[in-house]
């Protein structure tokens, strides 16, 4: 704990640090505006004339009053006298400082503006006919744009002459560090913490301003504030970051056993009789009986509640454990529909099958074993699982050999052409349920399902739908020659129990 508290403590000074800068970019960044603004007015005072005609004083006086830095413009003439300003014609002139032929924006000051009567500062240009077009900025402007809020316990921020160090604007009580010379400031930007000639500790930064590189912002703060200023909130905050660090590491333990552990937990889950099965019937319209079902699986999860397979078999398939829930599931579903099997030998048993299980001896083995228990087992696999390479079309012949019949599983929506559908030994093409969807709307896919279904017709496959949900789909796909369907219409995918109830009441019925 003491460990986290110097650690927030050096934070929140590094912290402190970073605000005082903050404030003071943000302050030069809106001075810096301003300045840029006034010098393009100045430089626009190339067009008054010196003579001080009606036409330059009524230009004078609408610049002022867009400017709101501006609280007067005035002009010099080369023998460095005033000859009039917004206000109006001097006479007689008031001499000034020559004007210094320099390029870009300058400044003097402070003055105590004769008009305003209030404390203020110049920022000036020399046109090339070396006349001086200048505005008066009074330091109440400033103070508004600086808009310092109370609390920030600044101890003092100025506007200062880069090289030396003279504030022409001040807020609070101006001191210079004890042991280092700031001024000249050399790079645009500096720092310094240490004694102050009011004998306090300070942080110190200046800045130094675009628009005119003669001046800086300066800003100082008493180091003890750093931590003071935020002491509460720095409890605040060092309650905050032990929880925050305490949320962390859990979070971050947790995650990581998400990630180490995604394998370990489906593991569990299956050791805990988590997954079971459910069963969806495939329904022929022919006999108007159930000739079989596909097997789809579900997490009954002790804290989540029952999940589908969208959230658990992508990690699953990504980890390798799908193996051991595939083989769990086959194994299961033997189990559960023993009975049936032994009244219904022809009863068709379809799981859904992909290239990496087909690739592991072990899935194989439990699928030929499976195969001499149920005569007609299907294996649904995509077009992709189909296409992986000569190894698998090598396991999938072996197992077709077995007499287990290979489907593929929402057929039309791959792109690959339809020769593999000769080279494998696929027995049967499950037509995707976004095309059964189409049927009955003007959906462009339904002309592709009729091209679908005399196509596998012409090839000699068998056809299922799955996804049917109305009777207007129904009699459509019978009127094409789909007998053997599935869907909602029929039933959901059901646990065993209600599966074997749905069925012994038809069977019953009949
Ligand atoms: P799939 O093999 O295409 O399974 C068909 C999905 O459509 C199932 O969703 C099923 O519940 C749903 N379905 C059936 N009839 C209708 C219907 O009339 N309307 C609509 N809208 N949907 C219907 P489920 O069970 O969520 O399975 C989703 C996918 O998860 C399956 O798609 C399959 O790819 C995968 N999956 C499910 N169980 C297993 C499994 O045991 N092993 C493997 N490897 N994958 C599985
Ligand atoms: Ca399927
Ligand atoms: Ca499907």
């Amino acid at each position: 704990m003491l460990l986290l508290t110097s650690v927030v403590y050096v934070q929140e000074v590094k912290n402190g640090k970073q605000r005082v800068e903050d404030i003071a970019q943000k302050i030069a960044q809106d001075l810096d505006n301003q300045f840029a603004k006034v010098a393009e007015l100045l430089r626009q005072g190339a067009q008054f004339n010196i003579a001080c005609d009606d036409n330059t004083l009524q230009t004078m006086r609408t610049a002022v009053f867009e400017q709101p830095a501006l609280s007067e413009i005035g002009m010099v003439d080369e023998q460095g006298r005033i000859r009039c300003n917004s206000f109006g014609k001097l006479d007689p002139v008031v001499q000034s400082t020559i004007p210094v032929r320099l390029q870009g924006l300058r400044y003097y000051g402070p003055i105590i503006s004769d008009y305003l009567g209030t404390s203020a500062f110049i920022l000036a240009m020399t046109r090339s006919d070396g006349i001086e077009v200048n505005g008066l900025i009074p330091t109440s402007w400033v103070n508004n744009v600086i808009k310092l809020p109370t609390e920030n316990h600044v101890s003092y921020l100025a506007i200062v002459d880069t090289f030396s160090g003279v504030p022409i604007f001040k807020f609070g009580h101006y001191s210079l560090p004890l042991n280092y010379k700031p001024y000249p400031l050399l790079n645009d930007t500096a720092e310094y913490t240490g004694k102050f000639d009011d004998l306090n500790s300070k942080y110190w930064f200046a800045l130094r301003f675009k628009a005119i590189p003669e001046l800086g912002l300066t800003i100082a703060v008493d180091e003890i504030q750093l931590f003071n200023l935020k002491w509460s909130s720095a409890l605040l905050s060092l309650l905050g970051s032990s929880a925050f660090f305490i949320m962390t590491l859990w979070l971050l333990n947790y995650l990581d056993r998400r990630s180490r552990n995604a394998k370990l937990q489906i593991l569990d889950a299956l050791a805990q009789n988590e997954f079971f099965n459910v069963y969806q019937p495939f329904y022929d319209c022919q006999s108007n009986t159930i000739i079989g079902a596909e097997v789809l699986m579900r997490w009954q999860h002790p804290v989540e509640g029952e999940l589908g397979p969208a959230y658990f078999i992508p990690e699953a398939e990504r980890d390798g454990s799908i193996l051991e829930l595939s083989i769990a599931q086959i194994e299961r579903a033997l189990v559960e529909l023993e009975a049936l099997l032994y009244d219904m030998p022809s009863f068709k048993l379809s799981f859904n099958a992909n290239g990496y299980l087909l690739m592991q001896p072990s899935y194989r083995q439990v699928i030929l074993w499976a195969a001499q228990q149920v005569p007609n087992l299907t294996l649904e696999l995509t077009e992709r699982d189909v296409l992986q390479g000569a190894e698998l079309q090598h396991h999938l012949q072996t197992l077709s050999d077995a007499g287990v019949e290979i489907a593929i599983d929402d057929f039309g929506t791959g792109y690959s052409g339809l020769q593999y559908l000769q080279q494998f030994p696929i027995d049967l093409l499950k037509i995707d349920q976004s095309f059964v969807a189409s049927i009955g709307t003007k959906n462009l896919q339904t002309p592709v399902l009729d091209a679908v279904i005399e196509m596998a017709d012409k090839l000699g496959k068998k056809l299922i739908a799955e996804g049917v949900e109305t009777s207007v789909q129904q009699r459509y796909l019978s009127r094409q020659g789909v007998n053997v369907q599935q869907g909602w219409l029929y039933a959901k995918p059901l646990r065993s129990d209600l599966f074997l109830d749905m069925l012994s009441i038809r069977l019953l019925l009949k």
